[in-house]
């Protein structure tokens, strides 16, 4: 196993060096800056976070600056991102880290995890990638990495990764690896249909024997989605959507706009959202919250 783990790394480590991508978030050490980048790239491709990145950090350029902002402002900046919990959370955790730890973001993941929507995940990429600790990570790209490469295609508990985790990347820089396979993951070692023919990694991986004849990742199946336009996460980006440019809106007015929901759900999605803190609702109005 001694010789695999050094033999993966360094095949690793040398394609990361030669197609890493360029993103913005890599170029900086500022943990504020690295959790802006985490929390929106949660839920919300690469492509169409680094714009809104860009923009988020120029109308809030630091902890402070968040912290203090009016709430409707930080989630009118989130606009095109989609769930929209998420810019409340990050503006909670940015009070948090200016009136109990004074401003200064906290470095452990005993403290980090107990800023608002920061789990696990996210704490030990912060702590990688701004405070360069050397703690193993663990998101869908490293968690497919570690199975296939040393388990092959079964399931193996976070536990125990996260344990192959630490042996493999105790001799390398902890930063440069979670990042490397974050692209890897993303680009090579691919969920359905994994590159397998042009991974360094293939004579090493226990998966890809069984990759080579297994037909679940030969076809990509067809999954009988539900239309998004028919959830309650679309109707609430558009309720969020449209108080985003106005000052409040008549409830009532808002619900004739969705004629094709009926009054109850739209009224559930309505005080769900202002349960989730996304918005104010009054006897009449809605708006966002101040
Ligand atoms: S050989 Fe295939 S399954 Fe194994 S690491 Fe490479 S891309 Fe992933």
């Amino acid at each position: 196993m001694d010789d695999v783990i050094r033999v993966v790394r360094r095949r690793l480590l040398r394609w990361y060096k030669k197609y890493q991508r360029d993103l913005p978030w890599r170029h900086t050490r500022d943990p504020y800056t690295i959790l802006v980048s985490e929390i929106m790239l949660q839920q919300t491709q690469v492509e169409r976070v680094i714009p809104k990145y860009h923009a988020f950090l120029r109308a809030f350029p630091t902890v402070k600056v968040l912290a203090n902002a009016k709430t409707a402002d930080v989630i009118r900046m989130w606009k095109g991102l989609g769930y929209n919990r998420r810019a409340l959370f990050l503006q909670r955790a940015a009070k948090v880290v200016c009136d109990e730890f004074s401003g200064v973001f906290p470095d452990t993941l005993k403290e980090l995890i107990t800023l608002p929507g920061v789990g696990d995940y996210t704490a030990r990429a912060v702590m990688s990638f701004a405070f360069e600790k050397k703690v193993p990570m663990m998101d869908t790209n490293h968690r497919r990495f570690y199975t296939r490469v040393y388990y092959g295609i079964k399931d193996v508990s976070d536990k125990d990764l996260l344990i192959t985790a630490e042996e493999v990347f105790s001799k390398c820089r902890a930063y440069d690896w979670n990042q490397a396979l974050m692209d890897f993951g993303s680009t090579i070692c691919l969920t359905r249909v994994p590159k397998c023919g042009i991974c360094p990694l293939q004579e090493h991986c226990k998966a890809y024997p069984k990759i080579l004849t297994s037909k679940v990742f030969k076809k990509k199946k067809k999954k009988q989605s539900v239309r998004f336009k028919d959830t309650d996460r679309y109707y609430r980006g558009q309720i969020v959507d449209i108080l985003r440019g106005e000052k409040r809106v008549l409830i009532h007015s808002l619900q004739s706009r969705f004629s094709d929901i009926d009054s109850i759900r739209f009224n559930e999605i309505v005080l769900k959202l202002a349960k989730d803190g996304l918005i104010i609702k009054g006897r009449k109005y809605i708006k966002l919250p101040q």
